[in-house]
């Protein structure tokens, strides 16, 4: 790297810990992912999206640094990071490469829902000891050798979005369940070491209900997974996010990620959950801006150094990409701070909002930072491109797409839980 670039300092903190009030702690855990996705995700970014690839390299890094095991809690030998702390750093990582950024949120919320989050759910003193044993075990295989966990929720129908059950049971038998369904979108596909599914858990004569929905870590080599379909699609490449296939698969009683009935409680008691989606499009957003800044200054790498900067177009450009980027930063930030169990209406709202901003505002950004940097910036050879279009992606995740946050701003704001129309 160039000292102008260094002295322009384009790769400080997104969230600088003076002005933002992190501890010592928090900005020594978030500068080790900022470093670590300078250092190791960057340079292989551009070939695993141009490939589809999955950057299981990254991932085999990750393990001796700890950051396999970034929400495992202390006492299980983990780095014990909070929610907050999770997402800052994990929108560092989101900056250098989206898609290593996503999938690796895919296996910290196998840590972070079973570990923290569910610390904070009401269970039985039984429950709540055997749950602790079984997620020391998942925490032993992370920390120990480096296992990677997949989160494959979606199914293509409505019970992604939270409406219906899901369509994947799991049949009680002795000793575990026999599992059968079909997961789309499963991003670590053919990567990953567990599948942290959600399913419902049906006996024979039981209705299907959202109630019964059980998270459950399904071992990639069970008899019966198979991971199938192409993966060709326009961003986020590096996921592999093909269709996961499981069908009569033996899943013993230990690979539980949540007691009975925990998970339906997690989403709706702590619905930031489903916040944790949007920390890699916040990383992208930062990236797009810092890119238009190095460009237009004629410091980024593999371009000539040639000044765009003294344009008033220009200016005014990154003006407004710095007002949308501090705007998604503040809204973002004081949603990630909160989360917690029971939040109150306003909270919710506002997690629904600053979720939308970050995945309508990361595109947004990117978009124009194209428009200002111009035609070269566009190249496969540069970042910028690939940050466009990981960028869109952000929009679509299910839980919480953009759609799915105003939909439930506007019906939520005006109705209590409840309420109804004569
Ligand atoms: C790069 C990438 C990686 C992904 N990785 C994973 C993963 O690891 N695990 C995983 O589970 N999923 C993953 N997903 C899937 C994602 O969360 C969605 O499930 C998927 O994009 C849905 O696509 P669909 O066309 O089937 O959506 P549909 O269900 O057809 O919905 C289309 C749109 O309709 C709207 N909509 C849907 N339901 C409702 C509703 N009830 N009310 C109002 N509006 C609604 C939403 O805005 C939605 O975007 C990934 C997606 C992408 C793009």
């Amino acid at each position: 790297m160039n000292r102008a670039l260094d002295s322009h300092d384009r790769d400080a903190p997104i969230f600088a810990p003076d002005a933002f009030r992190l501890n010592d702690a928090q900005a020594e855990l978030i500068g080790k992912a900022r470093q670590f996705g300078r250092r190791v995700l960057a340079p292989r970014a551009a070939q695993h999206d141009r490939e589809a690839t999955f950057p299981i390299e990254n991932f085999r890094d990750m393990h001796p640094e700890g950051l396999l095991a970034i929400c495992v809690p202390k006492e299980d030998g983990g780095l014990g990071a909070d929610f907050q702390t999770y997402c800052i750093a994990a929108a560092e990582l989101g900056r250098f490469c989206g898609a290593t950024a996503l999938s690796w949120n895919m296996h910290v919320c196998s840590t972070l829902w079973s570990g923290a989050l569910a610390d904070d759910l009401p269970m039985s003193a039984e429950d709540r000891a055997a749950h602790n044993e079984r997620r020391r075990a998942h925490y032993k295989r992370i920390i120990e050798q480096g296992a990677i966990y997949a989160q494959p929720f979606s199914e293509g129908g409505a019970a992604a979005a939270g409406t219906v059950a899901f369509g994947t049971e799991a049949r009680p038998v002795e000793g575990g369940f026999v599992v059968s369904g079909k997961k789309i979108f499963a991003s670590l596909s053919g990567a990953a070491d567990y599948y942290g599914i959600l399913c419902t858990e049906r006996a024979e004569s039981e209705a299907a209900s959202r109630r019964n929905t059980l998270y459950l870590a399904v071992p990639a080599s069970a008899q019966g997974v198979s991971v199938v379909g192409d993966w060709d699609p326009l961003g986020m490449r590096g996921t592999v996010s093909r269709t996961l296939l499981l069908k009569d698969v033996f899943v013993p009683e230990q690979e539980m990620l949540m007691p009975h009935g925990v998970y339906f409680q997690a989403a709706t008691r702590w619905p930031h959950m489903f916040l944790t989606l949007s920390p890699t499009y916040m990383g992208l957003a930062q990236a797009a801006y810092d890119f238009t800044v190095a460009y237009l200054r004629g410091e980024m790498p593999g371009t000539p150094p040639v000044k765009r900067r003294m344009f008033p177009t220009k200016q005014i450009a990154v003006a407004e990409m710095h007002i949308t980027l501090e705007q998604t930063k503040a809204l973002w930030f004081q949603a990630i701070s909160e989360a917690r169990p029971n939040p109150t209406k306003e909270q919710v709202l506002r997690a629904y909002a600053a979720q939308h901003t970050v995945m309508e505002n990361a595109n947004a950004i990117a978009a124009k930072a194209l428009r200002t940097c111009g035609g070269q910036a566009m190249l496969k050879s540069l970042a910028l491109e690939r940050i466009y279009r990981d960028s869109r992606c952000g929009s679509l995740m299910l839980p919480w797409t953009a759609e799915i946050c105003v939909d439930r701003i506007g019906r939520e704001a005006l109705y209590e839980p409840g309420e109804k129309d004569k």
